[in-house]
């Protein structure tokens, strides 16, 4: 096959999920990113792609910023189907006995290596496509075990490049959890940012240098 043109960098022609890619039937991808790197974004354009494009699937998130939704951090959202380490994907798949056609997932690290696995028999049995989005690691450093599970099964799995950067201009790769100001590196492994939490814990992109001294941006003296 030549191709004539090269593709422009219009989103339709990049993006999985979209016209090309959809003759394809029956994959497990998985997209990984750091905070900020766009998954939220990328997972509710396939979905609406999809949609749009007459097929029925379910968008899934766990643990949201906005609850049953899922929220990018460019202000779109849409409803979701909120799983919890309990939820059987097989029956969300299942959809009482009208299948669907695709399953967008977001927030996929946070997944049971057991849903994962859910996941990979929904493909196999039903042929439905299955697009997960998730952290790599944590803010250990660790791969989440719902991570590590897809990078073992999934069909297809990429990194995305959205340049997401460190205080110090160099790409960030690792998502530091901030208590109090001070970068931690034990502690439980779900611990949503939330500002009335006491203490206050929140999450901060980092390069791997200053993950690993958990220096931040220096404070700026504005006299
Ligand atoms: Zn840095």
């Amino acid at each position: 096959m030549t191709i004539a043109n090269p593709p422009s960098f219009g989103v339709q022609q990049t993006l999985p999920g979209t016209r090309s890619s959809l003759a394809v039937m029956g994959m497990l991808r998985f997209s990984f990113g750091t905070m900020g790197s766009g998954k939220s974004t990328l997972a509710l354009q396939i979905h609406h792609n999809l949609t749009h494009g007459g097929l029925k699937g379910a968008l899934c998130s766990m643990l949201d910023r906005e609850g049953a939704r899922v929220s990018s951090r460019l202000g779109v959202s849409a409803d979701a189907v909120v799983i919890d380490p309990s939820t059987d994907l097989r029956t969300i798949a299942q959809n009482d006995g009208d299948p669907l056609d695709y399953m967008v997932c977001d927030e996929a690290q946070f997944y049971t290596p057991e849903q994962i696995e859910q996941l990979a028999e929904i493909v196999d049995s039903m042929r439905l496509d299955v697009f997960a989005f998730g952290l790599l690691t944590d803010f250990r450093g660790k791969l989440f075990p719902g991570t590590a599970r897809l990078l073992e099964l999934a069909d297809q799995a990429e990194v995305i490049q959205c340049e997401a950067r460190c205080w110090c201009g160099d790409r960030a790769t690792h998502n530091a959890r901030i208590v109090d100001g001070v970068q931690v590196y034990e502690g439980e492994l779900m611990v949503v940012d939330d500002p009335e939490r006491e203490p206050e814990v929140s999450y901060e992109l980092r390069c791997r240098k200053h993950w690993t001294s958990g220096q931040g941006r220096p404070d700026i003296d504005l006299g």
